[in-house]
């Protein structure tokens, strides 16, 4: 028996093989749960429960302004279990309770109140003035996908939840998703939650937690879902997308990164080292979006890499429960490990770190200090090193020189991702200049990560296909139809389009 259960058809069951999987508190390696091991068999059976509950069910045809309530609703649920859910996301993933609380709980609530109020505002029929044809009346309008699927990665667990099934339902859909292995815990409490307070009709929502290879497969690929949206690696999102063609499924990816902070030399250093430590390091650099390159103005170049030097080695490490700790564990050993090997590259490609390179030595009793990883800076970085070049998704910052903006434009967009990046200056004119050139979905200029429901987010290049949040966000899951009306329903004297193929027809 597990401790939490998959969401099917608005029952909340095990697995269909009975089988389990723990999750674990990587901090100490504790045991937090069983966790339902979904198989394909239960894929299928959740991706029938979202087609019938879409084709029969009262959902689609519901009007916008009822399925904002329904969302409204489970803003409150979420509100009301806020706290539990906060400790239970940093105790599963290793993120802090300062961030369950300030960004993963408050964040995934957030999202679900902006897709309730577009739900409740967005026109779902726009008419079309100045038809080309004779008398035509035209109009577009905007319809639910049908069945739509979501997949997630270990980082963000609890938001990527809520970015996934809110601007679905929103939209008139059904969902059915999968969070990662790493980290089930929040998504699968949500869908007790909702489906104990009886908020949505049986089997508008699903939630399987399972295997990426089986589950996230059949999600991607069977011909009853509609669109599939997966946030991930680029690997893997490469697989989700050759797997949607095989229905030309609509397809929203949310890939990897490696975003540029570029810091001008008429930046405030004291701003701009804030900026750049805490756009690499919030949750130990496993944040896609996260500014792993900073590329630095060469006549500042020395006075702001000691900066950075001193204010890293001030970060704290510690029990992610506690209020005070700036950083915990990485998600995972396997992790840390893969953190170990870009480090052991970079001192081949760079040389020493000025600042980490290694795990902590020891850290309070009960902690693991094998599962953390001490903020490291490789300085003098060439943009073509692989450090540079791929994502290492943990706590390791590159500085990287150039010499004007051209080059640091240069070296910024000098990379296979475009999810994000940063200008730190004092000109905002200037700063403006250089973001407009950066070829990526966000530009923070002084600030970081600042991600709303209400602005749109995703990548250029490799790092995605489409947005999610703002209004495209929810435009992402409407179909869009034109419909053509001659109200002149007999004769044909001014069809003049038909003359075209004959004058017979
Ligand atoms: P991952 O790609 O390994 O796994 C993501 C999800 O895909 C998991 O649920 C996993 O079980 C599933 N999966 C794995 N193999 C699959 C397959 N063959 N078919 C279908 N599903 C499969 O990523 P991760 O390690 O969980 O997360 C880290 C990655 O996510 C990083 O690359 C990071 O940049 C990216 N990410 C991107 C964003 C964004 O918004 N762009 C946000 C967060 C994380």
């Amino acid at each position: 028996m597990s401790d939490y259960k998959l969401l099917i058809d608005g029952e909340l069951t095990d697995a269909a093989s009975g089988e389990t999987f723990p999750s674990t508190n990587p901090a100490t390696g504790e045991k937090i749960a069983d966790v339902p091991k979904a198989g394909k068999d239960d894929a299928v059976r959740a991706i029938e429960a979202a087609r019938r509950a879409f084709d029969d069910g009262p959902w689609r045809s519901m009007s916008g302004a009822e399925r904002g309530a329904t969302l409204r609703a489970i803003v409150q649920v979420i509100d009301d279990n806020a706290a539990e859910l906060a400790e239970l996301e940093a105790r599963d993933g290793g993120g802090t309770i300062r961030k369950a609380q300030l960004a993963d709980v408050a964040g995934g609530r957030n999202a679900f109140e902006w897709f309730a109020q577009l739900a409740e505002t967005q026109p779902d029929r726009i008419d079309l003035e100045g038809s080309p044809f004779p008398v035509s009346e035209n109009y577009v309008l905007f319809e639910p996908y049908g069945v739509c699927t979501g997949v997630i990665p270990w980082n963000f667990p609890f938001i990527m939840a809520c970015w996934k099934i809110a601007p679905a339902l929103a939209a008139g859909n059904t969902s059915v998703l999968k969070p990662a292995s790493y980290t089930s815990l929040t998504a699968l409490r949500l869908a007790q939650l909702v489906t104990e307070a009886d908020i949505l009709p049986p089997g508008v929502l699903n939630v399987l937690s399972g295997p990426g290879g089986t589950v996230g497969e059949e999600l991607a690929a069977n011909p009853m879902v509609d669109k599939t949206a997966f946030t991930g690696s680029t690997e893997v999102g490469r697989r989700i997308m050759q797997l949607a063609s095989g229905t030309i499924k609509a397809v929203t990816l949310e890939l990897g990164g490696k975003s540029a902070n570029i810091v001008l030399d008429d930046a405030d250093l004291d701003q701009a080292a804030a900026a750049v430590l805490w756009g690499t390091f919030m949750h130990g650099g496993q944040v896609c979006e996260s500014g792993t390159r900073a590329l630095v103005q060469r006549s500042i170049y020395d006075d702001f890499v000691n900066l950075l030097a001193d204010r890293a080695g001030k970060i704290s490490l510690g029990d992610q429960l506690d209020m005070e700790t700036d950083l915990g564990p990485l998600v995972d050993r396997s992790q840390v490990e893969t953190v170990e090997r870009y480090v052991a590259l970079g001192r081949e490609e760079v040389g020493e770190p000025i600042v980490g390179g290694s795990r902590p030595d020891a850290l309070a009793d009960g902690l693991d200090a094998q599962a953390f990883y001490r903020p490291t800076i490789f300085a003098d970085v060439d943009n073509s090193a692989k450090i540079a070049q791929e994502e290492i998704f943990g706590p390791v910052l590159c500085v990287i020189p150039f010499d004007d903006d051209d080059q640091a434009v240069a070296i910024a967009n000098d990379s296979i991702y475009g999810l994000a990046g940063g200008v730190q200056s004092g000109n905002l004119e200037r700063a403006q200049d250089v973001a407009a050139r950066m070829r990526t979905g966000t530009v923070w200029i002084n600030d970081y990560h600042l991600i709303d429901p209400k602005r749109p987010f995703g990548g250029y290049k490799e790092s995605g296909i489409g947005r999610e949040l703002g209004t495209q966000g929810f435009d992402a899951y409407r179909q869009v139809k034109h419909i053509h009306v001659n109200p002149e329903t007999s004769g044909r004297d001014n069809h003049f389009h038909y003359a075209m193929l004959s004058g017979n027809i």
